[in-house]
């Protein structure tokens, strides 16, 4: 099914399935198991056959695999317990001590985490850069660099990176044998944006948003290129870190309806977006699929779609008329994650923990995931909270 001149609704509906392995139902089955049973003493010993051993991988593993793989159009893809290992698993398939690595400073905040706590004790040093600092990437480049890591667009503020500029600068630097780029594509799923067709060596998901879609499951996916492919295995092989096969099911269902899901999510999400927009109590719209947000041009240069998920900048306001705001809304739920079918809103202030950049406008900021519902829905309930804020 990995056949480029296939669409991908096509290819998500008949991509990892083989009827005729499992009595002709169309769906792999949930394969729950440690043990595998050999034949005899010569077939355990030769270690040959497909399955070996749970963690390493089943039939049910198998299914969303090679999904995410030709949706990412990567070599291979391994799947973890959550986004944040599929991120760590990744990171430390490449880094040894006294390594250097570069980070986006509008980096999923965890991930940043991880860099401060692990890499740091292991003595792999954490350099953070402007997430819009484009080709001049390459003068950060050390001799002991190997890692950039990209996220595009940036968590909660949703900077958009100029990666063609970012990987062509990186490739023509002279370290650029030593050095690997990683991206974290949880924004914009494999569907509306490919970082390997870019360039990128490994790009990573959180497939607790979009891929599972429902807010019931956790789980993670990383895509290596061929340059790539054998460390990140090696990796996912040393650690451990497998999904459960309930998540990995729940992850191959929400592939069926991702393409039409996201298609929903970014319909809905710019229509309120763009009633925003006009309210009188917005400063600005974080949104790169509006014509007037930061970063539009590179979105509609690189990407093919947006998904749900934005930010949007108060003009200045109290604490208590935001929480007045927000509290009495019917449809948004206050609550981390996204990418499931409900809508959800969140205050963000990142400027305690930016390090490369100042992040510090003059209200307050609010990272909204718009849901399935019908968006005069979603609309009437903001409008309804606005008269609150403004009611303090
Ligand atoms: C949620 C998220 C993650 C982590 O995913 P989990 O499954 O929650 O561990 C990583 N990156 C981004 C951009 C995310 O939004």
């Amino acid at each position: 099914m990995n056949d480029k001149n296939t669409g991908i609704g096509t290819r998500l509906s008949h991509g990892g399935i083989s009827p005729q392995d499992h009595y002709g139902f169309v769906n792999p089955p949930v394969y729950r198991g440690s043990t595998v049973l050999f034949e005899n003493t010569a077939a355990l010993q030769e270690r040959s056959a497909r399955y070996l051993y749970g963690r390493r991988g089943t039939p049910t593993t198998d299914a969303l695999i090679n999904l995410i793989t030709d949706l990412e159009g990567g070599e291979n893809t391994i799947l973890t317990s959550c986004g944040l290992s599929a991120i760590t698993t990744a990171i430390l398939a490449l880094v040894k001590s006294g390594d250097h690595i570069l980070m986006t400073d509008s980096v999923y905040r965890p991930s940043r985490h991880f860099c401060e706590t692990v890499l740091s004790r292991l003595g792999v040093d954490t350099q953070y850069y402007d997430p819009l600092i484009g080709a001049g990437i390459a003068d950060l480049i050390k001799d002991n660099t190997r890692i950039v890591f990209l996220e595009t667009p940036g968590s909660q503020t949703f900077e958009m990176q100029d990666i063609p500029a970012m990987i062509s600068a990186i490739k023509a630097h002279a370290n650029s044998d030593r050095i690997f780029t990683m991206a974290d594509n949880t924004w914009a799923t494999g569907l509306f944006f490919r970082p390997l067709d870019f360039g990128v060596d490994i790009s990573v998901q959180a497939c607790t948003k979009y891929v599972v879609g429902h807010s019931d499951a956790m789980l993670g996916a990383a895509t290596a290129n061929a340059r790539t492919w054998t460390q990140l295995h090696a990796s996912f092989d040393a650690f451990g870190v497998c999904p459960g096969t309930e998540e990995t099911f729940l992850g191959t269902r929400g592939m069926r309806t991702l393409e039409v899901r996201l298609r929903r999510h970014m319909a809905s999400a710019l229509e309120v977006a763009t009633w925003l927009e006009n309210c009188p109590e917005i400063a600005q719209v974080l949104c790169p699929a509006l014509e007037n947000a930061p970063g539009h041009d590179i979105w509609k240069r690189d990407f093919t779609g947006a998904s749900g998920l934005f930010s949007v900048l108060l003009n200045p306001v109290s604490e208590k008329a935001v929480a007045a705001m927000l509290d009495g809304l019917e449809y948004f739920g206050l609550g981390y994650s996204w990418g499931g079918f409900e809508s959800l809103v969140i205050p963000f202030d990142p400027s305690g923990y930016r390090t490369a950049t100042h992040w510090d406008p003059a209200g307050p900021g609010l990272r909204f995931h718009i849901g399935l519902e019908d968006p005069s829905d979603l609309i009437q309930d903001l409008a309804k909270g606005f008269t609150r804020l403004n009611a303090v």
